[in-house]
């Protein structure tokens, strides 16, 4: 590492940063002050650590795209400023904020770690405080000035992913994020190995932040027996401009004629329907079975193997950007931040 290296380390709130009061046995939210207390170790690593806390801190469950505008910005703002940025996150929707956050920031060339913990950092077996330590490693991993990840990425239980091709799968374990169409970016043992040929290149261009998202989408899952009435309602919720139609297996639906035509009237009234499936590996093969012939024939758009945490945050950020329906059909159909192979 040549030079002091700076890291930010944002805490949005979720379990990490919790401790349990010796009194009340309640879980409330820890001051940053004592975090030293708990980790300790901290101290030994060779950069400094600022942080920057949201006010109020959030559940993940309540993150929405303001949020999401929020921590881009607070990025930008600090972006000439530190070296990487370590963003303490609930995990229950941090693959969505992790894709969002891809998404948003165009021409990144440092790392943002996305990371939380299962159980809260002040306790005893937690899983907060490997998964921190980890993170603020890999932010601050350099090789000839370079970051070795100048990505957004999970590292979450010895792993570190691609933020945008995540799921969360696991509700209990601490290994609780899959990415099952793109390898892992490194893995954490007696050394941190990383897979570079994965990991994205840095291009040296300046960051720009994309702060315009349009939350005008919707998902349609589709399951044995669901009804016309509730297709069409889905359909026609008002403002719609996109709907990820989840799919089965490669990409598949009803042949059913009442089902095509409810979506052939959506695409003609100009809504967008994104193709993509249920399953958390493989891909959308738009026209393999005669089931998903149909769907190509009417002009919805095939999303290959992108998980549906970053179809949502893709389409809020393409709707948001003011481009042409066209291109906003191309481009869902195109790797911008290596969330799908095509
Ligand atoms: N409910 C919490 C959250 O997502 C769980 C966690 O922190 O992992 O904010």
């Amino acid at each position: 590492m040549i030079g002091q290296t700076n890291i930010l380390v944002i805490y949005t709130g979720g379990t990490i940063g919790m401790v349990q009061d010796p009194k009340t046995m309640a879980l409330r939210p820890l001051s940053f002050d004592i975090l030293y207390k708990y980790l300790p170790v901290l101290e030994n690593f060779n950069c400094t650590i600022d942080f920057y806390t949201f006010e109020p801190l959030l559940d993940s469950s309540n993150m929405n795209p303001s949020f999401y505008i929020h921590l881009a910005t607070v990025i930008e703002e600090k972006y000439e400023d530190y070296d990487g940025f370590v963003i303490l996150h609930g995990s229950d929707t941090m693959a969505y904020t992790a894709s969002a956050l891809s998404f948003m920031l165009e021409n990144l060339n440092k790392p943002v770690i996305f990371t939380g913990s299962q159980l809260p950092i002040g306790m005893v077996r937690t899983d907060g405080r490997e998964n921190f330590i980890n993170s603020i490693e890999i932010a601050t991993a350099k090789e000839y000035d370079t970051p070795v990840v100048p990505e957004v990425a999970i590292c979450f239980e010895n792993k570190l992913y691609r933020g945008n091709r995540t799921s969360k799968f696991n509700a209990e374990h601490f290994g609780a994020f899959v990415s099952v169409n793109y390898p892992l970016l490194a893995e954490v043992g007696v050394h941190i190995k990383y897979n570079q040929n994965l990991i994205l290149k840095p291009n040296f261009k300046k960051l720009k932040a994309l702060k315009t998202l349009d939350e005008n989408i919707t998902i349609l899952k589709l399951f044995p027996g669901i009804s016309s009435q509730a297709v069409e309602a889905i359909l026609h919720t008002k403002d719609l401009k996109a709907v990820i139609l989840e799919t089965f297996g490669s990409g598949n639906a009803p042949t059913i004629p009442w089902f095509i035509d409810h979506l052939q009237d959506a695409i003609t009234r100009g809504i967008i329907i994104y193709n993509v499936t249920q399953c958390k590996g493989g891909t959308v093969e738009m026209g393999k079975y005669e089931t998903s012939a149909g769907l190509n024939k009417i002009g919805v758009i095939g999303g290959y193997d992108i998980t549906t945490e970053s179809a949502v945050t893709k389409l809020m950020y393409l709707l948001g950007s003011g481009y042409s329906q066209e291109s906003i059909k191309q481009l869902l159909q195109t790797s911008l931040r290596g969330e799908m192979t095509v």
